[in-house]
């Protein structure tokens, strides 16, 4: 089966690991730094913070803002449950904003919309967590200056985009956000086998989640607020989680920030090459800006044929499934999953993702995929479309 994604794992990537294995440090040690400093290089960002997925960071981000019960976050139905969950815990209250179809990414009019009808009712968001579907980056701009006008925090969700940019920077620079989010799951542009980090440059909320990550613990005297003296001596500040990443996931991830650029170009140029090749089939091709460029996560095609119950693209998957290619759904959008549903939501509330969703088809895409693979792919495609 050629899967959907995958790892590229080189000897040096395997050398950086072996050699933290053999260090004084397992756990977070002097690895995780050389890592966040790695991830501040290429973005731009003032601070990085690691911790063991992007579920977590867009845990503790959600609470260095402040997000808690009684407030409300906003985020798109055509995501993984993650960028929805992560306000769930804090006790806060989930909402959705539908996204564009043609940009498959949170639609900057129905959110201005939404915003002003929330206004009116006095339920504005407090968070809103956008997310770069594929490695492609939202309205960043628009949406800064919507959060200007309204108050809200804004906490990019970019677990598929770096290594993009936009607006000439690059993807987590944080210009257009409080706080950007990356996840390392082994499927994403670069790994550390379970990981995730939040860059900021804000150096509070920087350390509030650093703070969160480890038990809300610090062991800083500048800060000590307690009776207790002694080099021994830590306090506890907040009610944190053990977040933190190993050493041994940020080796490996110090390693791959090294291949990000060849990484992001393997990517495009295979992206470029299925753009081409899927020329004279009736499907839709992902967006492409002339002011952005995705870091291509994930090439997701829309079926245009395809009804709304999605009975044509089951055909497609299963054919393509049975023929050994491993094409996926991006994403059953979250409104649809039972729990969210538990909660009030309903089908037909957001057209522009159940659209989507039910012609959507992710073909595979991962830096080692060979021309012949490709190949494979969209001649496996014809015939299922055939
Ligand atoms: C993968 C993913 C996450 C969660 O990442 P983990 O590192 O697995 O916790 C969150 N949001 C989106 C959009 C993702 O694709």
């Amino acid at each position: 089966m050629i899967p959907y994604g995958r790892q590229s794992i080189s000897d040096d990537d395997i050398a950086a690991v072996i050699e933290t294995l053999k260090s004084d440090w397992l756990t977070q040690g002097p690895a995780v730094p050389r890592f966040e400093a790695a991830l501040c290089a290429a973005t731009g960002a003032d601070h990085a913070v690691a911790v063991n997925s992007a579920t977590s960071a867009l845990h503790i981000a959600c609470l260095a803002l402040g997000l808690g019960p009684g407030d409300i976050a906003w985020t798109v139905p055509n995501t993984f449950v993650a960028s929805a969950n992560c306000a769930l815990y804090c006790g806060a209250t989930v909402d959705f904003v539908d996204i564009d179809p043609a940009s498959y990414n949170m639609d900057t009019a129905a959110l201005e919309a939404k915003l002003a009808s929330a206004e009116a009712q006095g339920r504005l968001p407090k968070v809103l967590i956008p997310v770069h579907f594929g490695g492609h980056s939202c309205d960043m701009k628009e949406i800064a200056v919507l959060a200007a006008r309204y108050g809200f925090h804004v906490i990019e969700d970019a677990s598929h985009a770096i290594g993009g940019a936009y607006d000439g920077g690059p993807v987590g620079d944080c210009r257009y956000s409080d706080i950007c989010v990356f996840s390392f799951h082994p499927v994403k542009i670069v790994t550390t086998g379970e990981g995730g980090a939040a860059m900021t440059n804000d150096p509070a909320l920087a350390e509030a989640m650093r703070l969160l990550r480890s038990h809300g613990i610090t062991r800083d005297l500048a800060v000590m607020r307690g009776d207790e003296r002694g080099s021994w001596v830590y306090e506890q500040h907040a009610l944190g989680f053990n977040y933190r990443m190993t050493d041994i996931a940020a080796a490996l991830g110090a390693s791959q920030m090294k291949r990000l650029d060849e990484f992001v170009a393997k990517r495009t140029a295979l992206a470029d090459r299925y753009d081409v090749l899927l020329g004279n089939l009736p499907v839709g091709r992902p967006p492409r800006r002339t002011d952005r460029n995705s870091a291509w996560h994930l090439y997701a095609i829309n079926l245009e044929a395809a009804d709304d119950n999605g009975t044509l693209r089951a055909h497609v998957f299963e054919h393509m499934r049975a023929a050994g290619v491993g094409v996926n759904v991006h994403y059953i959008p979250v409104h649809f999953q039972p729990y969210y549903r538990a909660l009030g939501f309903r089908h037909g509330e957001f057209p522009g993702a159940e659209k989507f969703y039910a012609r959507a088809l992710t073909l595979p895409l991962f830096p080692d995929l060979t021309p012949d693979d490709q190949d494979k792919v969209v001649a496996t495609l014809k015939e299922a479309l055939a």
